[in-house]
């Protein structure tokens, strides 16, 4: 489907967040947490995206482009070429990447730009009222897309922030949270 670039924010220096909404202003085809679509942008190149907005959201979605260095056209067309109004031909979602229902507790790990996928799981699982907590481990608070929200009211409480750490302080710290959740934790990472 084409889709309109509706609105733009530069999340940090290297992430853009882009909102889509449908050209006639129709409804867009629903989705569950976890999915992605395939956009095609401007210099033809076809590259997939994590939807990241709130999942009920029908009248548009959200996705948010991280800068790769050494793109071959993707990435980098989305944040050069693309503006407000730019039209980009968006697939249906697929589910690739899914939650469980009724787990007793969730642990969200996300490295940079895998923040995507996991916080739509996190406006799901704060829908749900269910037990939950999303790491997110990024090298600086610049870097860290979505903190206005993440910590906002809503999901403060929710939210473990790791920042500037080395490698094996990350799997470190991974360890020990996995290692502390319930039995039966449903454990997702992405990044
Ligand atoms: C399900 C899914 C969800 C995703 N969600 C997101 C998301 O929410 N946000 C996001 O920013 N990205 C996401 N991605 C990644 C995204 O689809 C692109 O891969 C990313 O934007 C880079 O595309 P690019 O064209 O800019 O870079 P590419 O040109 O594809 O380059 C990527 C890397 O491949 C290397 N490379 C270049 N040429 C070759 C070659 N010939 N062979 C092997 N390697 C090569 C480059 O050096 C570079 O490091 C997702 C990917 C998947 C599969």
């Amino acid at each position: 489907m084409k889709l309109i670039v509706e609105r733009i924010e530069q999340a940090t220096p290297q992430i853009r967040v882009l909102r889509l909404t449908g050209v006639d202003g129709a409804p867009l085809p629903p989705y569950e947490p976890g999915a992605h679509v395939d956009v095609r942008g401007p210099t033809g190149v076809t590259r997939q995206y994590s939807l990241c907005g709130t999942p009920h959201d029908r009248c548009g979605y959200t996705i948010a482009v991280k800068r790769e260095l050494a793109s071959r056209g993707g990435s980098a067309a989305l944040h050069d070429q693309v503006t407000i109004g730019s039209e980009l031909e968006v697939s249906a979602p697929r589910s690739l990447f899914r939650l469980a229902e009724a787990a007793a507790e969730y642990v969200l790990i996300a490295a940079g730009i895998g923040i995507t996928p996991l916080l739509s799981f996190a406006y799901r699982l704060k829908q749900r009222d269910a037990h939950f907590t999303l790491h997110y481990f990024a090298r600086s608070r610049d870097e860290a897309a979505f903190l206005p929200v993440l910590e906002s009211q809503e999901f403060a409480a929710h939210l473990q922030l790791h920042l500037g750490l080395e490698p094996d302080e990350v799997a470190a710290v991974v360890r020990q949270r996995v290692a502390a959740a319930l039995p039966h934790a449903q454990v997702y990472t992405c990044g």
